[in-house]
């Protein structure tokens, strides 16, 4: 008998994940080139050649150490990850966004989702609150639900897709401990303007002192970089103290089964020594212990590289570009690698199913909270998203767009 906790988790299990094996037995049936698969944010450019020479020259200096080289690349380190790592991330963030993180601001992490669920491990009793803007990554309900907290959805402006803030503050109550934001967003792309990120401080900052408590603002930040049209990447600790970053180099670095990225707390965040020993408690404790060390120590000696953010810039200019011209509503995306398209009908399931007889998959926009959308994940190659436009034409015919 398995727990109620998990029935639950099951019962929604996520969509994209479903979509991903069904994509992998298509391509298989029709053959890689006959699918048109935007369903799962895995990035087809490859990790830049960095990563895996530091990764061989790694392991080349460990076989020439010896015992002694294989238990500093393999072995145990402290909970938060290898110091020297930590200083390396700090300096560079220091360099690149004015913050002033020392090796200790710094947790490493497995992925973002480790990095989320310590968060919210240290942060977050049964009963509590952490808001969110629809739409959403859906993975987020379970990572709250973790921890027996309850998300609460606030609604975004249909127009921009930006979040709507008065229905922010409304939300907002005394069990309210931490807000997500996610930003260049999954699933639309958009990047939230500066003046949104000043008010949404504000309002915090305003709660904070109406009820006396101490809100975090949580950043999820795996597309920090992938910015297009000249955006700048940005960093949230500069807008709100209490903010707790949460990083991966799964998109950045095209590294998503390697599973690295860290948590950086800020020295004027609230509790901050409480806050860090806390989070690498939990990074032992739920069972991480630490990130993986042979990645570690290869994404340290990375931290100027990052992925093609031109392929992606293509693949955009293509499908946006391509779905307008026939006729689809889409938001244009900013940054990130989706495409968040308005369903031709209400019931965007039904919109699903017809791309799927076209071996055109998408995912429904309620996974992410918010039905009547359909989301493209366009970090495929550009041959597929050439070849998709046929089929896509098909599918706006269906609907007599
Ligand atoms: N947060 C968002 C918004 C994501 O899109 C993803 C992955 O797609 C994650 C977190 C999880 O990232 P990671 O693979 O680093 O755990």
């Amino acid at each position: 008998m398995i727990s109620k906790r998990i029935q639950k988790a099951m019962e929604g299990n996520s969509a994209i994940r479903a979509m991903f094996v069904e994509g992998k037995a298509m391509a298989e049936q029709y053959g890689a080139e006959n699918v048109y698969d935007f369903s799962l944010g895995n990035p087809a450019t490859p990790a830049p050649a960095a990563v895996n020479d530091a990764i061989r020259e790694l392991l080349d200096k460990a076989d020439e150490a010896g015992a002694a080289g294989s238990l500093a690349l393999h072995g145990y380190m402290e909970n938060s990850g290898y110091e020297a790592v930590r200083a390396k991330i700090a300096e560079n963030l220091n360099q690149r966004f004015g913050t002033s993180f020392d090796a200790h601001n710094l947790i490493m992490t497995v992925g973002a989702a480790g990095g989320l669920n310590i968060i919210f491990k240290t942060i977050l009793d049964p009963g509590d609150e952490v808001i969110v803007f629809a739409p959403f990554f859906g993975e987020y309900r379970q990572y709250v639900a973790n921890f027996d907290a309850n998300l609460i959805v606030v609604q975004p402006d249909p127009e921009t897709f930006q979040p709507d803030l008065t229905d922010l503050a409304a939300k907002i109550t005394p069990r309210t401990r931490a807000l997500i934001v996610n930003t260049p967003n999954n699933p639309t792309g958009v990047i939230y303007r500066p003046e949104t990120m000043r008010r949404i401080a504000e309002i915090l900052e305003e709660k904070q002192r109406e009820y006396g408590t101490d809100l975090y603002l949580v950043s999820d930040e795996p597309y920090r970089e992938l910015v297009y049209d000249g955006n700048q990447e940005d960093f949230l600790t500069k807008y709100y103290a209490n903010t707790i970053v949460g990083y991966s180099f799964s998109k950045s670095l095209s590294l998503p089964g390697e599973r690295i990225g860290y948590v950086a707390v800020p020295d004027e965040a609230a509790d901050v020594e409480d806050l860090i020993r806390g989070i690498e408690i939990s990074n032992r404790t739920l069972g991480f212990v630490n990130a993986p060390s042979l990645i570690q120590k290869a994404v340290a000696r990375c931290l100027d590289e990052k992925t093609d953010v031109a392929f992606y810039d293509e693949n955009r200019r293509m499908l946006y570009e391509g779905l307008t011209k026939l006729g689809f509503s889409c938001i244009r995306p900013e940054g990130a690698f989706y495409l968040w398209v308005k369903s031709p009908v209400e019931d965007e399931k039904t919109f699903v199913a017809e791309g799927k007889k076209l071996r055109i998959l998408m995912v429904p926009g309620s996974s992410f909270g918010c039905p009547g959308y359909v989301r493209l994940a366009y970090c495929v190659s550009h041959e597929t998203v050439k070849n998709s436009l046929p089929a896509f034409a098909k599918l706006a015919g269906v609907y007599g767009l």
